[in-house]
């Protein structure tokens, strides 16, 4: 067999980039990562360069950069240690690497992602805010390049299974009457309102299938997840935000389904385990063994469906706006979530105020077009300077 794809993991200390590495150690032959970046947990950096022996490691700064680069040493790796967004770029965009798994979080996976598209590489997408952020601009790249773009989403990931491989002449040619994108309606799906008000960021965090990062784990709670993900599936399957449909399913067993014309639904199932999205795209349109367990439908036994609430998910509904204005805003709603989550996080402002924020930001700002990067992060910095007035504005 010919040499193991070299695999970029950006974000390999997240929970997305630990279950990548999980799938590529099970296939040493067939995978080899090439490059591997964290951005705090710098220890977690180490022993996972030790295991999986990368030729590059690349962290945020200069004094991160120095203590990896000696500790490799000791170690007695070769690994090389790159810093920074541009350290980033480089692995993204290196000629020997196949295919990059993007699972920074939020915004700051943008750029590293791009220069992984403008090469060609296959890209393996679980920033989701990248394709949020610049949906049109980003696709057009990945048109430009021919780079083969496999979502990790597992709602999207769904969807890709469920769609014929010709699914690129658009959706109505194909047959596709709706997309159905499932929910589980995270850990206050059943709260009572008026409590909403006092949970915390560890009751938020507390998913009750998924095992997540935090700022994930916050908008799977209040569903700006989903909405997020609706402007995704409109970007990857050239979708109408019409054309998408929500729906709280609380097993987490289907993981989206495809409804056609005829008449017939088609669903994946599995498992809620990232490392069936993972091992589907990174062999896609093989099949490999991802390490999860069986699906025992005796033991899930039912299979439950239901509308969502928009009173209780104010984030969707903003969302579904943002996805129906396009231009500035999606890449606004984004921002303005980012800033909101990491001040909920902090217990700066309470769970309900994530969706006001978001609004109020959301209503100060008129969309604009964004046909080029710039626009973009304008309309990034423009939604994060807004967040922050309201913060101080409320004395947060
Ligand atoms: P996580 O918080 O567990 O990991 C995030 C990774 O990004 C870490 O490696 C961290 O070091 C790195 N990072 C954070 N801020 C950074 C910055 N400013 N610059 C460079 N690196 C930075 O998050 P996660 O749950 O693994 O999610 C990663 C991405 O995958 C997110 O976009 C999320 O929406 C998406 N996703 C995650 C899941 C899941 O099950 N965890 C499912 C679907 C999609
Ligand atoms: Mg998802």
């Amino acid at each position: 067999m010919s040499r193991p794809e070299q695999v970029t993991v950006l974000g390999a200390t997240g929970s997305i980039g630990l279950s990548t590495l999980d799938v590529i150690a099970r296939h040493p032959e067939r995978y080899q990562a090439f490059a591997l970046s964290g951005f705090t947990r710098l220890a977690e950096l180490l022993a996972l360069c030790v295991r999986h022996r990368p030729r590059f490691a690349v962290v945020p700064d200069e004094l991160a950069a120095r203590g990896l680069q000696a500790d490799l040493r000791a170690a007695g790796l070769s690994t090389e240690v790159l810093l920074g967004e541009e350290g980033l770029c480089q692995v993204a965009s290196h000629p020997e690497v196949d295919a990059v798994m993007a699972a920074i979080v939020g915004a700051a996976g943008l750029r590293p992602t791009l220069a992984a598209v403008e090469k060609g590489k296959k890209i393996l997408l679980a920033n989701k805010e990248a394709l949020v952020m610049t949906g049109a601009l980003f696709m057009q790249a990945v048109r430009k390049s021919g780079s083969v773009l496999l979502p990790i989403d597992s709602e999207h990931n769904a969807i890709f299974q469920c769609l014929p491989g010709d699914f690129a002449r658009g959706l109505g040619a194909v047959g596709v009457r709706r997309i159905l994108l499932t929910a589980s309606g995270g850990p206050f799906r059943q709260t009572p309102l008026a409590e909403l008000e006092h949970v915390t960021p560890e009751q938020a965090c507390a998913h009750p299938n998924w095992s997540m990062g935090r700022k994930i784990s916050v908008d799977s709670a209040s569903m700006m997840n989903k909405g997020l993900e609706l402007i995704e599936a409109c970007w990857l399957f050239d979708a109408r935000p019409d054309q998408v449909e929500v729906v709280i399913h609380p097993q987490s067993v289907i993981h989206s389904l495809v409804d056609y014309v005829d008449g017939s639904v088609l669903a994946q199932l599995g498992n809620p385990d990232m490392r069936t999205p993972i091992s589907n795209a990174l062999a896609w349109p093989e099949r490999i063994d991802s390490g999860v367990a069986p699906l025992d439908l005796f033991a899930v036994a039912r299979l439950d469906f239901q509308a969502p609430d928009e009173q209780r998910f104010p984030c969707l509904r903003l969302a579904r706006a943002a996805a129906e204005a396009g231009g500035s805003a999606p890449a606004m709603l984004n921002a303005a979530n980012e800033v909101a989550v990491a001040a909920f996080l902090e217990r700066r402002i309470r769970y309900p105020e994530i969706a006001s924020i978001i609004e109020d930001v959301l209503s100060r700002e008129a969309v604009v077009a964004v046909d080029e990067l710039d626009a973009v992060f304008a309309a990034d910095a423009k939604a994060r300077a807004l967040t922050e007035q309201w913060l101080s504005r409320n004395g947060r």
